[in-house]
């Protein structure tokens, strides 16, 4: 049934074809719409800052005695300028005398305005420009009534601020009350929550009561709060009814003996006891006929990958296959590589799905997986698309390097079989467990807690990029030490911005000799990447400069310093990887994380946080208090989860509350079929749209 909410922006005054084309642009195209359009902070117009106490950079109301306004030609056009001070004369303060206001293009009126001897008042962003404030294209006000606090949207190109503001004024005073509530009245009622449109409306329009004056409009106002529960309940049935659709089937069963024991016995290392433990979590699972769904987690270098491979056996023990997922060809290419040598070892038939293959090879792969040929088969996630056959495929393994999602996604055991295979998640980045459980829910969690023995931790350090000294004798010396280096770049091509691989890869040249200078990145072609990798184990290369390529799949035992460029534009999770590289033979191995100043608080701190731990999980932590999960999987902006108000990290408390109400939502009506729940029902049907089109995006 359509309501108020779904009438069209150009219903609201004020909103003409021009502007409502604009808004439909940036995807507001009804009233609703537009309620969600949030304020990014607020303009308090309440109180005028007095000329004197005007500082560069701020916003601010001003109130003052018009003092030589006039108009002024420029480039073929006429502008305006008016100076402003103080009613009561000038003060014996310190501080600006006066406000300069300038229209570089004047708007009709002003003369009129702006009368010389009279009282104003104009708001907008001070600037200091040659030691006067001054006001551009400032905003007029009523110097005779009381000010009010202006909610400050984002910018709209074509949008005019104040007309966006009465439009949405507009919509609140419509339309707020038809918005609707996932959570159904009597529920809310219990539990003592508002509806979402009494919050909408709050933070709209400020009740000037109770304003605090922060006018940044951190989302911790109790407005903010119940629209992240909001969101975290919608997040939270999303899940469970993925989970249900994904219940059942049966899958193969496999035995470990005698092959999980053999297996475990064929690697060069003696597994640790962690490893041991995650070993009999995984291959218990895989002996039942329900259908494994199991996350495994574990600090980096833990040996993750050992304890797949010989699920890897287990399935290939009873005939079965395994398919090895990474998120990008790349990285398939580089697992690939890493598998190769325990794959042999186990006597295991590894094969590579890529787009790089030519036809034939193609053709050759789809044919061997089809038939049984292949026991493995590493490659993206064009490995689960309808056309591929497996002949029985056993396990997916899933290694989502920073990125959560997919494994939601995976619509397992849909094509022509009705077996279901065992599926284990690997993360790069270890979370919390509490936090494991959620964004993962429905999986069950194996950690691997330690590493394996005689590691040394990296030794970090910050190091300002204008000390390029330090970091060539650090190199040169772990170069003497039969090491290599890798170098890490935030972008292939130098930019004012950037430090690029290009100019990075020219100075260790010009420094190091230019045969013993590699560079890697995504541009390259799979062959030569793969030469070069070689070369840089073989020692033909020492240094190697390379995007965040680098970060994963990457094992040369001789490794043992890690530069890294920039580092501040880096997450912590992404960083700690990266570090992660190096000093994987037990040998002394160091982290040089060269930074531009100045750094920013945030990027201190994580920079900070790295020099002083080596614990993936305290990191992931920390990572999370400081940037959100978002950042953390490696998402831009709202991230995977599509969360724009809850902090996962700062609001576990509001996570369970929204666990718990999900969970007597569903309880009371498994498939939101309830006229109570229809707003919830179609909130999720959105929500999986949209998701699919983030999980495509990330
Ligand atoms: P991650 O958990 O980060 O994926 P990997 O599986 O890549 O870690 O293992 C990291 C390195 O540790 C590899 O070089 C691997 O061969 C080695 N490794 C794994 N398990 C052990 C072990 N039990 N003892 C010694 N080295 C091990
Ligand atoms: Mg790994």
């Amino acid at each position: 049934m359509p309501t108020l909410l779904d009438h069209s922006v150009e219903t609201l005054p004020g909103i003409g074809p021009t502007m409502g084309a604009n808004l439909r642009k940036r995807g507001y195209e009804s009233v609703g719409d537009l309620l969600w359009l949030l304020p990014r902070g607020y303009d308090d117009q309440r109180q005028p800052t007095p000329i004197h106490a005007l500082q560069d950079g701020d916003y601010a109301v001003v109130e003052g005695v018009v003092r030589r306004a006039r108009s002024f030609p420029r480039g073929g056009r006429m502008g305006f300028e008016a100076r402003l001070e103080p009613q009561d004369g000038p003060s014996g303060h310190d501080g600006y005398r006066e406000l300069k206001l300038v229209w570089f293009q004047a708007i009709p009126g002003l003369g009129r305005r702006f009368v010389e001897g009279e009282t104003v008042r104009v708001a907008g962003g001070v600037h200091d420009y040659r030691g006067t404030a001054t006001i551009a294209h400032p905003e007029l006000l009523a110097a005779d009534v009381p000010g009010t606090i202006e909610p400050r949207y984002p910018e709209i190109p074509g949008v005019r601020r104040k007309a966006l503001r009465r439009a949405v004024r507009a919509a609140v005073d419509r339309a707020v009350a038809e918005v609707p509530d996932l959570i159904p009245p009597a529920l809310r009622a219990e539990v003592g929550a508002g509806t979402v449109g009494e919050a909408l409306a709050a933070i709209h329009v400020p009740d000037p009561a109770t304003f605090d004056g922060d006018t940044d409009a951190e989302p911790t106002t109790a407005a903010h709060r119940r629209l992240a529960l909001e969101e975290l309940v919608l997040w939270e049935l999303a899940l469970r009814l993925r989970r249900a659709s994904e219940r059942g089937g049966v899958a193969r069963r496999f035995a470990i003996e005698p092959a999980v024991p053999s297996a475990c016995g064929a690697f060069p290392f003696d597994l640790t006891a962690a490893q041991q433990g995650a070993v009999s979590e995984v291959s218990e699972s895989l002996t039942r006929e329900t259908p494994m769904r199991r996350l495994l987690q574990g600090d980096v270098g833990c040996g993750k990958t050992a304890v797949a491979m010989v699920a890897c056996a287990q399935v290939a023990a009873g005939g079965a296959q395994a398919a090895f997922l990474a998120p990008t060809e790349l990285l398939a290419d580089q697992h690939a590589e890493t598998l190769r040598p325990t794959a042999e070892e186990l006597g295991l038939r590894l094969g590579v799905f890529t787009g790089a293959l030519s036809k034939d090879q193609r053709r050759s792969m789809l044919d061997r997986m089809a038939t049984g040929a292949l026991d493995l088969v590493v490659g993206t996630h064009a490995l689960l698309s309808g056309e591929i056959r497996f002949a029985d495929l056993g396990l997916v393994i899933v290694d989502e390097q920073h990125r959560f999602g997919v494994a939601q996604r995976l619509r397992l055991g849909t094509r022509g079989s009705t077996r279901r295979p065992h599926l284990l998640v690997m993360t790069a980045t270890p979370i919390p467990r509490s936090l494991a459980l959620v964004l993962y829910a429905g999986l069950e969690l194996t950690t691997i807690d330690a590493k394996p023995p005689g590691r040394v931790p990296a030794t970090t350090k910050m190091i300002p990029r204008a000390q390029r000294a330090t970091v060539f004798r650090q190199i040169e010396r772990a170069l003497e030490a039969e090491g290599r280096a890798f170098i890490v770049c935030p972008a292939i091509s130098s930019s004012d911005e950037l430090v690029g691989v290009d100019r990075t890869c020219e100075e260790m040249k010009a420094r190091f000799g230019d045969d013993r200078v590699g560079q890697i990145h995504g541009r390259l072609s799979g062959e030569e990447r793969r030469a070069l990798m070689q070369a840089f184990r073989d020692g033909q290369l020492q240094v190697l400069v390379g995007t965040t390529v680098l970060e994963v799949g990457v094992d040369i035992p001789q490794a043992n310093i890690m530069v890294i460029e920039q580092a501040e534009r880096f997450g912590l999770a992404q960083l700690h990887q990266l570090r992660g590289r190096v000093g994987r033979a037990g040998q002394r191995s160091a982290c040089l994380l060269s930074f531009e100043q100045p750094l920013s608080t945030d990027a201190e701190a994580r920079l900070e946080a790295l020099c002083d731990s080596d614990d993936g999980f305290r990191l992931a932590e920390r990572d999370l208090e400081l940037r959100g999960p978002g950042h953390l999987f490696g998402y831009r902006q709202s991230g995977a989860s599509g969360l724009q108000f809850a902090n996962l990290a700062k609001d576990r408390g509001l996570l369970e509350r929204a666990s718990d109400l999900a969970d007597r939502i569903i309880g009371a009506d498994s498939d939101l079929s309830a006229p109570e729940h229809a707003p919830a029902r179609s909130a999720v049907d959105r929500w999986e749209r949209n998701a699919a089109v983030r999980e495509d995006a990330g």
